[in-house]
C-alpha cells in the first residue's frame, strides 16, 4: 500500500513534537494530528523555568513553536485534525478523524495528552466562558482589577494564582484539604504573595450568577464544619489538574483505574497485558507521575526510537 504512512503522531504537544522531530530525522516523514489543543498545555502556559538549556526560563508559546519548526525542518507534515475512531486489530493501522478522513500507518504514537479537569457542576459549566476558565494564561487579562478565585492545591493552581495577580486585585485560593500538592517553593510564593490569599478544607457548591450569565460570586462549604458562606468573586478558575485523551483507545490498549495509558518498557503499550507491537504511548496520556515537559520529551524521543526499531526490523 502506497499510500500508508510510516508513522502517525497524535498530539502536538512536548511529547508529539519531540517524537516529530526523531522520526522526521530518522526519515519516516511522520503526520502530526495536531488535536483539539495544538501545542499542549505548554501552548498555554506562561514562563517555563525548568527546561534545561534556558537558564532565563523560555515562554511555553515560544518553546512548543521552536520545536514544531525544528520538527518541520527535518520534513514533519502537519494536519489540523482529530481523532475520531481507531482500529489497532488491522495491519497497518486505521486511524480516522472528525473531518472524515481515513489514514492508515505502520505505527502509531499516542501523544495526546491530558486536558483540564472540571468541578462537574452544572453552574460551573454553565458559565464556563462567562467568568469560569480554566486557562489563567488565556482568561487572566478579562479580570483587571476584579476579585478572582482559584480551585486547587497542586502547582498548576498555584501558578494560575501568581499569574493571576497580574490582573485581578486579590485572588482567593480555594483547596479541598489541609495539605497541599503542591511542589514547596511554589506553595512558598503564593503564601508570600500580598494579593493572594489561601483558604483550605473548603469546595464550591455553586458558582453564582448563572440567571445574569456573569460569575457573581461562589458558595463554599466548609467541609470541616460544615458551614457555608458566599464569597463575591468575578471569576473562577480551574486548577485542579488534567483528565488522560486516551478514551478512543478504551479495549484496545490497556487503560488504568483513571483512563492513563499503561505502557510497559517506558513506552510500549500492552492490550490484556501482552505487548501491542507498533503502538507507542509519551507524554501526559501515559504519565501521571511526573508530568513535566521534561519528561514528556524525553518519552517521546522513547517512542520514536521505538517505533524506528519496529520498522527497522521489518525491512522498512
Ligand atoms: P495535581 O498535582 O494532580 O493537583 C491537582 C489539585 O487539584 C490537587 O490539590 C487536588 O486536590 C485538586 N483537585 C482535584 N480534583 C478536584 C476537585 N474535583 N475539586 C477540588 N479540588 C480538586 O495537578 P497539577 O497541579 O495540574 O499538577 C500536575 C503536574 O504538573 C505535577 O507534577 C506538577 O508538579 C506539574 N506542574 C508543574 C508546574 C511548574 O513547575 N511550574 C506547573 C504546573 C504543573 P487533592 O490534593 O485533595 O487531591
Amino acid at each position: 500500500m502506497s499510500d500508508v504512512r510510516d508513522t502517525v503522531i497524535l498530539g502536538s504537544g512536548c511529547a508529539g513534537l519531540t517524537a516529530a522531530i526523531y522520526t522526521a530525522r530518522g526519515g519516516l516523514k511522520p503526520l502530526v494530528l495536531e488535536g483539539h489543543e495544538p501545542g499542549g498545555q505548554l501552548s498555554i502556559t506562561t514562563l517555563v523555568e525548568n527546561f534545561p538549556g534556558w537558564p532565563d526560563g523560555i515562554q511555553g508559546p515560544e518553546l512548543i513553536d521552536n520545536m514544531r519548526k525544528q520538527a518541520a525542518r527535518f520534513g514533519a507534515e502537519f494536519e489540523l485534525a482529530h481523532l475520531a475512531k481507531v482500529d489497532l486489530g488491522v495491519t497497518p493501522f486505521r486511524l480516522s478523524t472528525e473531518n472524515g478522513k481515513e489514514i492508515r500507518t505502520h505505527t502509531l504514537i499516542i501523544a495526546s495528552g491530558a486536558s483540564a479537569r472540571w468541578l462537574g457542576i452544572a453552574s460551573e459549566q454553565a458559565l464556563i466562558g462567562y467568568g469560569v476558565s480554566s486557562c489563567a494564561t488565556c482568561d487572566g487579562f478579562f479580570f483587571r482589577g476584579k476579585e478572582i478565585a482559584v480551585v486547587g492545591g497542586g502547582d498548576s493552581a498555584m501558578e494560575e494564582a501568581l499569574f493571576l495577580t497580574r490582573f485581578a486585585s486579590k485572588v482567593t485560593l480555594l483547596h479541598r484539604r489541609e495539605q497541599f500538592r503542591a511542589s514547596k517553593i511554589m506553595l512558598e510564593r503564593a503564601i508570600a504573595h500580598a494579593q493572594i490569599e489561601l483558604r483550605t478544607n473548603v469546595v464550591v457548591e455553586e458558582v453564582l450568577g448563572v440567571e445574569e450569565k456573569e460569575v457573581k460570586g461562589l458558595r463554599l462549604r466548609n467541609v470541616l464544619t460544615g458551614q457555608t458562606i458566599e464569597l463575591p468573586v468575578s471569576g473562577l478558575f480551574l486548577g485542579i489538574g488534567h483528565e488522560p485523551n486516551a478514551k478512543a483507545f478504551a479495549g484496545q490498549i490497556d487503560l488504568d483505574e483513571e483512563g492513563y495509558i499503561r505502557t510497559t518498557g517506558n513506552v510500549l503499550t500492552t492490550r490484556n497485558g501482552v505487548v501491542v507491537p507498533g503502538v507507542f504511548a509519551c507524554g501526559d496520556v501515559q504519565d501521571r507521575r511526573y508530568r513535566q515537559a521534561i519528561t514528556a520529551a524525553g518519552s517521546g524521543c522513547m517512542a520514536a526510537l521505538e517505533a524506528e526499531k519496529f520498522l527497522e526490523a521489518r525491512g522498512r
